[in-house]
Formats: structure tokens, C-alpha cells, sequence
């Protein structure tokens, strides 16, 4: 069979390797991809915001399964697109997408449903907003309704600056577009887990959480990125709290969405925050994150296409996942000045001495192939990821194989998994 994966980042390269580890799969395309994605897969360009010529292109492939990536695809019906023209896709359709691309309508689904998530007022304009204020105790987080990759919330430490943030985001001086919807929302304290699963509409089957490390220094300081790191543990949810949140959280997600009308088929990635009291839901995406995807897809241990099909053929139930015991952790490498300014082209070297370590797979999230010579291409460029029987070895792995790595200015966390070492007796 041939996969088409739609994307171009470290997420899309893990997908690939994994897909191309699938004794049914002849083939693996990805669009458009990137330097280090076109070692496992055929990359062909495509514009992932072009709806037209994504489907121009599956069209043309006639791929036996098409994996989304990306947001911005699905929220532009993409699935829905593909499936009007019979090809099997793997994703939620824009209306179920919706849990990620409307910040809005995943609040509102959440209180219909009665699924724990932080008290929260949706906002149309500034006046609602500072009546609904004054029902928030500072720090107030303000939220920009639409998919802002990754800067569309604001923990603010007044009301006044909350007050600010929302004009920023009304007016499209704060991410560039103009806001008509803005969440307030009660500040949650607690430890973060991404609790992924996958969804066939009906049942869900979870896949091994993981943590992210978003904040670009050190300790956890500075400005957000797209994620430095990411780590996955058996030890990070007990069975019990994995039951309690497929039953509290995952599970009525799902029964929730297809009572709706709008059954959601794909990754269900659910942000909790563990707080005091019980797991909350901070944000749903609806696809696999990226850099969870690198972690988990190295602790894999079934065939992922097989399970993708499950969830297609609404067969989840019958199929389950293996993983393998111990952890997984990802260390990105980034360009210098990264979440700013950065520059790109300039030479990877020590790739083939970083792939030798044991356990170890490099994943490109910014990387081009120009003239032979492996080039930076984005703010993030590889995540370095590592499989092992233990976090401590996981790391150890990731950090080894890291050394080899350069690239002028390459940057990385030297901290990912601090929360998980220092709850070790
Ligand atoms: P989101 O895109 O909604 O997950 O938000 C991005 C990040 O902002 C989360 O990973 C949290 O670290 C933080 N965040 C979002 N909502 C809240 C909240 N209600 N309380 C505290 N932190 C939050």
C-alpha cells in the first residue's frame, strides 16, 4: 500500500518512519516534507494551506491511506474533501476538528458534556469581556479563539493586562488576525500531560502519555515555542488515573461528538493539567503533536497503519496497541534566536555518528536538502530521540547522540525531563 502523509516536520518524519516500518506499506509519500524526511519517503511539494492542491495531489498519488499532520489541513476540510472523493484518510473532518480549531466551541462542548475543564466566559466583544472580568481573580489566562499555532494564550497578572490582551486580540494587533471570539479563563495549577488517543468515532485507545517542555530556557523560562522537548514514562499515569480520564475525559469526548452529530475519527490529544482537584482539560488538538509524536512513535512496539485503519473502519475495539516498557525522550535542536529571528542554510554535520547510538533516531522538523548537503530550515531543525528501559537511559541516549550534532548556533534544553528525575527518591 502507499501512504501519503501530509506535512513537513519532525512530527510528519516520525509518522514516516513509522508507516515505512509496516510490512503492508510499499511506499510512503509525504507532502512536501523536508531534507531529513526524504531518507524514508518520496517528497513532493504541495502548499499545506492550498486545499485545492492537496487534493490535486492525492488525487494524482491514488495513495491507499492519507495521514494529516497538521492543523491548518483539517481545518480547512481536508478529510472531508478526500472522503467525498473516496480516498481513505486518517483525521477528524472539519467539523470534529473543530475541538481543536475553536477554542470557543471546545469550552461551550466541555459544559454541555459536564467534562472537567477550567471555569471559563467566551467573549464577543470588549464590553462582555470586562463585565465578565470581574468574575476572574488574577492570574486571568485570555485565550484567542482560533488556532494561533501555539501563541494564542496569555496568562495575565491583572485584570488590566488581561483587559489589554483582549484588545490586542479583538483588533488583530496581537497574532496578526482579528479575534471575534476571546475566552477568559480561571488560571489551573498543577503538573501538564499530553493524554493522546485514538478515536474511531465510537471507542478510544489510548496511546502512552508524554510531557512537553514548551518554554525555550532552561527551568522552564522564556518565551513559548512550538515544544524543546518531550519525554514519556509508564510511570507518569498510574493505571488508575489512565482509566479515570478515559472514563471522565476521553470516552464522553467521544460519545459527546458523535450525540452531536459530528463523530470524531483521528488522534484525540487532550492537554490536561493535574490539578488538586482532578484532571483538567486545558485544550484538545486533533491530530498527534508534534514533538509527542517523535517520543511516542519510538515506544511503539504494533504497526501503526494497522491501527490507523482501525480507527478509520470503526474497528477500534478489536485491536489493540503494544508499547514498548521503560520511556522515550525528544531533545530539539534549535537555530539560534529561535522563537525570534533566525537564520536558515546553514550545514548539519554529524548525523551518521548521532544515528549510531544505540536506541537513537534523529527526526527532522526544519531541515532542507540542498546540493547533498543536509541544511537548517526552520526554527526548530531536528528532534533527537531516544528509546530506552529507563528515563535516566533515554535521556542519556538523546543527549549522547546530541553531542555529535552541530550546526553554527544549535541550541538545546539540557533539562528535558527534570520534573519526572526530580520525583525520583
Ligand atoms: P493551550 O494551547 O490552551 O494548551 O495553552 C497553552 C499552554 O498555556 C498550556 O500548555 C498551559 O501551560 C497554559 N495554559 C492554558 N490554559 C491554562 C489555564 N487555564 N491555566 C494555566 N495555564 C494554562
Amino acid at each position: 500500500m502507499k501512504v501519503l502523509i501530509l506535512g513537513s516536520g519532525g512530527r510528519e518524519h516520525a509518522l514516516a518512519w513509522s508507516v515505512a516500518r509496516s510490512e503492508r506499506v510499499t511506499e510512503v509519500v509525504c507532502a512536501p516534507g523536508n531534507g531529513g524526511i526524504a531518507q524514508v519517503a518520496r517528497c513532493v511539494p504541495v502548499n499545506l494551506k492550498d486545499l485545492n492542491a492537496m487534493v490535486r495531489l492525492a488525487e494524482a498519488e491514488q495513495p491507499g491511506l492519507t495521514i494529516v499532520g497538521p492543523e491548518v489541513p483539517l481545518s480547512l476540510g481536508i478529510v472531508d474533501a478526500l472522503q467525498e472523493r473516496g480516498l481513505r484518510v486518517f483525521g477528524p473532518m472539519r467539523a470534529a476538528a473543530m475541538l481543536e480549531t475553536s477554542k470557543a466551541f471546545a469550552k461551550q462542548f466541555l459544559q454541555r458534556h459536564s467534562i472537567p475543564t477550567a471555569n471559563y466566559a467566551v467573549c464577543t466583544t470588549m464590553a462582555e469581556f470586562e463585565k465578565a472580568i470581574e468574575f476572574f481573580h488574577a492570574p486571568i489566562v485570555v485565550k484567542a479563539d482560533g488556532l494561533a499555532a501555539g501563541k494564542g494564550v496569555i496568562i495575565c497578572a491583572s485584570r488590566q493586562t488581561a483587559i489589554e490582551a483582549a484588545q490586542g486580540l479583538f483588533a488583530g494587533t496581537l497574532l496578526g488576525v482579528v479575534e471575534h471570539q476571546v475566552v477568559i479563563e480561571e488560571f489551573l495549577q498543577g503538573g501538564e500531560i499530553s493524554f493522546l488517543c485514538l478515536s474511531d468515532g465510537k471507542h478510544v485507545t489510548p496511546l502512552v502519555p508524554a510531557q512537553d517542555h514548551k518554554c525555550i530556557g532552561e527551568d522552564d523560562t522564556g518565551p513559548n515555542t512550538g515544544g524543546m522537548g518531550v519525554y514519556s514514562t509508564d510511570e507518569m499515569l498510574d493505571p488508575a488515573m489512565t482509566e479515570w480520564v478515559l472514563r471522565h475525559i476521553a470516552e464522553p469526548t467521544v460519545s459527546g461528538m458523535a450525540e452531536e452529530g459530528t463523530p470524531f475519527i483521528g488522534v484525540l490529544y487532550c492537554g490536561l493539567m493535574m490539578t488538586a482537584r482532578g484532571p483538567q482539560v486545558l485544550e484538545f488538538n486533533a491530530r498527534f503533536g508534534d514533538p509527542e509524536t517523535q517520543a511516542l512513535l519510538m515506544r511503539l512496539d504494533s504497526d501503526l497503519v494497522d491501527a490507523l485503519e482501525a480507527a478509520i473502519d470503526g474497528n477500534l475495539a478489536e485491536t489493540s496497541m503494544r508499547w514498548t516498557p521503560g520511556a522515550a525522550a525528544c531533545v530539539i535542536a534549535s537555530s539560534a534566536g529561535y522563537p525570534g529571528k533566525y537564520k536558515t542554510g546553514l550545514p548539519i554535520s554529524g548525523l551518521a555518528a548521532a544515528a549510531k547510538v544505540p536506541g537513537v533516531e534523529v527526526f527532522h522538523s526544519g531541515s532542507a536538502l540542498v546540493d547533498g548537503q543536509l541544511v537548517t530550515a526552520g526554527g526548530r531543525v531536528l528532534g533527537v530521540t531516544a528509546v530506552a528501559p529507563s528515563l535516566e537511559e533515554a535521556l542519556a541516549r538523546a543527549y549522547q547522540a546530541m553531542e555529535e550534532i552541530h550546526f553554527e548556533g544549535m541550541y538545546f534544553r539540557h533539562d528535558i525531563g527534570h520534573r519526572a528525575l526530580k520525583k525520583k527518591p
